[in-house]
Parts: C-alpha cells; structure tokens; sequence
C-alpha cells in the first residue's frame, strides 16, 4: 500500500521561496570584482534571479540546456546557480584554474550554449574561443562602465541583460530528477569526467549538510565558505544557506588572502567557515603576522585533502575556534562524512583527542560506506584493517555524463571512491591514501599521507609529497620531496629524524629530494603522477640494505 502524503517534488526553487518567505531581510555580503564590498538581502537576490531567468530564456535556453559559469564566490554567481538550476536548465560551473585544452574538452562535452565569466576570465575565453563549438554568447559578469576591451564576438554585459527584464516569473515545476548542475572532476589522469547533480541529490545533500552533527548552522550563523563555487557547488553551502536562512559572505577572488579573509570574519561576524587547508594555513599565516584576531569564529570545516595537525592545534590554542575535519568528492556532491564527536569522546585528550580529531569523520546519514580488501571482502571496523573505500546514497553519482550507462558503479552498486581508508570501532573513517598513491613495500602498504602529514608539521617545512620508487627487493620504497619554508636550512637527516617515533621504523622514507616547489593540479592537489613520471628512474642509496 502506498502512503497518503503529498508528492511535492524536491525542487532547487523551493529553496528560494522559502528563503525569500521566512528571511527577506537577512543579508548576502560580497568581495566582487567591481564592488569589494556589496551587500543586499535575500529579496534583493531572488528579484533578480526571477530577472535572469527571464534574460535566459530571453537568450532562447531551454531545460536541459548547459549554462557554463567561469567565475568566482559572488552574488551574481549565485543569482546564475539559482535561475539556471530553477528554469530548468543546467549550471555548469567551469573551473578557471583548468588547463586551456581541459577547459576546451569539458566546455565542447558539456556542450555550454552561453557562458558567464568574471572580467578576469575574459582573457582567458579569448584564447580558446575559436575552439569552442557550442557557445552562443559569452556574459561579462559586470555593470555597462565596467565591461573590458575585448575581441570576442557575442560578448553582453550582465547587468545591461537583466535591468530590462521583469522580476516576476513562474518557477516551473518538473520530475525532482531533472538535472540541475553539472561539474567536471579534474581527474589526474585522462580526460576530466562530467558529474551531473540534480535537484533531488542537491536538497536531500543540502537538508544532510545543515544537520547539527554536519555543518550545524541556522539562521543566527553568519557562513564564509571559501570553497569556489566552480569546485563541487561549494560544498553546498549556497543552498544549505538559503534553507537555514544563515547570513552568506562570499569572498570573491580572494579565498587564499589572509587579509581579506581576516576583514571578512571581523566585519561580517562570521560564524562558521569551509575550506581546504592551504586557505587555513593562509588565514593562521596572516593572523600570526599581523597580530589580528578572528573572535566570532566558532568552526571552521576543513576538507579536499588531509587537515594538518598544525591547523586544528593552532586554531584552538591560538584563536578558539573547533576544527572539523569532513570528506567527501564531486562525484559525491561532495559531502561524504564529517567529524563531530559521539557521546563518550569527551574523556579523549592529548595525542589520542588529536588523533580522534583528524580523523574523516562518520558517515553522515544518506551515505553508506564499507571498505573492502582486493577480493571485495568487507573489512572490519576495528580503525586498523585498511582497504578499498566504497559508497551509495542518493547524492552519490550512478554514472558519468555520456559515459556508457552501467561502467561507473561496481555490479553490486558501490562507488569506489579511490581512496584507501580505516574505520574504526566508533564508525570514524580516516583516509590512509588514495589507491593509486599507496606504497606497497615488501607485501605490505605504506600510507604516503601519513607521511606527508609528518613532514608538513615540521616547522621548516612548507610542502612534502611522498611517492612510492622502484626498489629490487621491496618493491617500491618511500622517497621523500619536500619543499622548506623560505629562507630555511633543511638537512636530509634533520627531516629523516623528525620521523622517528612518529611512524613506523620501517616507514620512514629511504631517501629526501629537497625541491622549489611541487607540480600542482587545477584544484590544487599534489600532481604525484607527475612527480611519479619525474622519479621513475630514480636510484635510492644503499639499495642492498
Ligand atoms: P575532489 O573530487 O576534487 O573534491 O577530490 C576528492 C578527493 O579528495 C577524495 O577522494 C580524497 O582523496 C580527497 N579528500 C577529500 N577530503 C579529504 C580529507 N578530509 N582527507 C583526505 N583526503 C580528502
């Protein structure tokens, strides 16, 4: 028997009307490239998005049509992320820091009719633009006295497209599995791959993210997330916002400035934070030169990549403000897991709390996980068995954009995320390694993050990336790159004796390459494939030991 209750579908546009509803008042703040301090209200914003849903269909986009967006955390990315999603089209969000051949491919694959780009990225089209076969218009986000010289045909300007059109329009209602955005992983080998989110997997992921035991905000937090909004839909947050009715600060193009980060938190109040580590090692670099503090700063969220012992302990001690850790992928919209303790963690402290802290966190409700051993055996959860980390859930992707139906999940449905975890007895997983990073030494696997971890926390270290090399009688052996802070002496044993006591004797790396600096992707992860091609031939000492 079905139930009796209503089949209201999970539209991205409810979030609007009910923001609109319950919070016209309450503000979103913005560092935008011609206004460093805008601010208006929720009715300001959703006035003009009903605007620009008109302009698009103005422009003759249809539902189903791919909108692409090259730009960076501001009102008006966040006007396009509504009005495209809520008419029915596809919000494509491009990531700038792409290679101009990745930006071609996923631009050509997705299919993008229109594309809104900040000024900045205006150069950047004019590059690649003779090699984009579907872009009708190209939408400079700015006002008239703003707009660049530029070559490129087509080019509008996004004020000039809105101000004559209504700010009523009728949001369409469709199958809640209609797709709604769309973002390309930039994988770290072979051609990026197209997630396509919709608007069922963005409520229920944004309804797990507002949960007290995730992001826990509501409607007196003031949110900063410093996660672009061209890299898993902000993890959220510009919808989990709206559905709270939390004060929103988008900072723009200066997610890795301390300064501004610092003016932001103090000006604005902020509440609660996400982003990847480097932005908080920027923001702790920046508080500790200038001597500024960041009071109203309760959490902050920390993911992307291993968090650093040094960040938790530095922004506790230092700035009382609680670290958690969280993870999670674009194929997984992204939000995975997150750290928040259970009852019983209270008594945890010193190494054990840190230990317990750093750790990925417990599966948030909606995403199932196991881990398996090569033999897709479920492993234990005893925080020591490590294996292959696999996933479902409703915000979990089924397949690739184009890709043949049926080749990305495994025959019994899983996801296998590509990473190498442990979870431990209270359901906690922590990530050991990605798949393809692993170290196999002598039948047995070395986590080349646990070992990066230790070196980034000596303090003369400013980047460490460790990868597996060739070796006659363990098969592969850690080798050590490690970039040091500028104007420090670092010597191979200085660093080699850092390790001892910290990990196991027979972990430690056999040998240390000191570097300028280290091969990044577009998002800002270690290239260990590169690093891995560079070393390939590399010949460790006393290879007999
Ligand atoms: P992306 O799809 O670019 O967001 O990358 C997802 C990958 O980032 C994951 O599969 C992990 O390898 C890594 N990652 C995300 N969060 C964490 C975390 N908290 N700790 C370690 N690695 C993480």
């Amino acid at each position: 028997m079905l139930g009796l209750m209503m089949d209201t579908p999970l539209l991205i546009s409810s979030l609007m009307i009910h923001a609109e509803k319950n919070f016209p008042e309450q503000e979103i703040v913005s560092v935008a490239a011609d206004n460093p301090d805008h601010r208006y209200t929720f009715q300001d914003a959703f006035k003009r998005t009903r605007q620009l849903a008109n302009a698009l269909q103005s422009l003759g986009i249809q539902q189903g049509d791919r909108v692409g967006t090259l730009a960076w955390n501001d009102y008006r990315h966040f006007e396009l992320y509504y009005a495209i999603s809520c008419s029915g089209a596809i919000c494509h969000t491009v990531n700038p820091r792409l290679f101009p051949e990745q930006l071609i491919y996923i631009i050509n694959h997705a299919e993008d009719r229109v594309i809104f780009c900040d000024p900045m990225f205006v150069p950047l089209l004019e590059n690649i633009h003779d090699q984009l076969e579907s872009i009708e218009h190209v939408i400079v986000l700015t006002s008239e006295n703003h707009m660049p010289a530029s070559s490129l045909p087509n080019l509008l300007c996004y004020e000039t497209l809105i101000a004559g059109e209504s700010n009523e329009y009728e949001w369409p209602e469709f199958d809640e599995k209609t797709a709604s955005a769309m973002c390309y992983t930039s994988g770290t080998t072979g051609n990026p791959k197209g997630v396509l989110y919709d608007h069922r997997s963005t409520i229920l992921h944004a309804y797990a993210a507002a949960l007290p035991d995730v992001f826990g905000i509501s409607a007196s937090d003031c949110i900063l997330p410093i996660v672009p909004m061209f890299h898993v839909n902000a993890w959220g947050t510009i919808y989990a916002g709206p559905l709270c009715g939390s004060k929103i600060i988008l900072p723009g193009s200066k997610m890795g400035d301390g300064e501004t980060l610092q003016r932001l938190i103090e000006s604005e109040q902020v509440t609660v934070s996400q982003g990847v580590p480097t932005v908080w090692l920027a923001l702790l670099a920046y508080l500790e030169e200038s001597g500024k503090q960041i009071p109203s700063l309760k959490r902050v969220i920390t993911g992307g990549a291993a968090c650093p012992a040094v960040i938790a302990q530095e922004m506790q001690e230092k700035h009382d403000v609680y670290v958690h850790v969280a993870w999670g992928m674009t194929e997984m919209s992204p939000l995975g897991t997150f750290n928040q303790f259970k009852p019983g963690m209270e008594d945890l402290e010193g190494d054990e709390l840190l230990e317990a802290q750093l750790k990925a966190g417990r599966g948030v409700y909606g995403v199932e996980m196991k881990i398996t051993d090569d033999d897709n055996n479920e492993l234990p959860w005893d925080g020591v068995a490590f294996g292959s980390l696999k996933v479902r859930g409703p915000w979990v992707l089924s397949d690739y954009f184009k890709a043949e139906p049926g080749t990305t999940l495994e025959e019994d449905g899983w996801f296998e995320t590509g990473d190498v975890a442990t979870i431990d007895e209270r359901g906690f997983m922590a990530i050991t390694d990605r798949t393809k990073d692993v170290i196999k030494s002598g039948g047995e696997w070395i986590s080349s993050i646990d070992l990066e971890n230790t070196a980034i926390n000596h303090p003369k270290v400013a980047e460490a990336a460790v990868i597996g090399v060739n070796h006659p009688k363990w098969t592969e052996r850690p080798l050590l790159l490690v970039q040091a802070k500028e104007g420090e002496e670092l010597s191979k044993d200085e660093i080699l004796q850092w390790y001892e006591g910290k990990v196991a004797k027979w972990w430690i790396p056999d040998d240390v390459v000191f570097v300028d600096s280290l091969p990044h992707t577009a998002t800002g992860k270690i290239q260990k494939f590169e690093l891995r091609k560079i070393y390939k031939d590399y010949q460790l000492p006393d290879i007999d030991a």
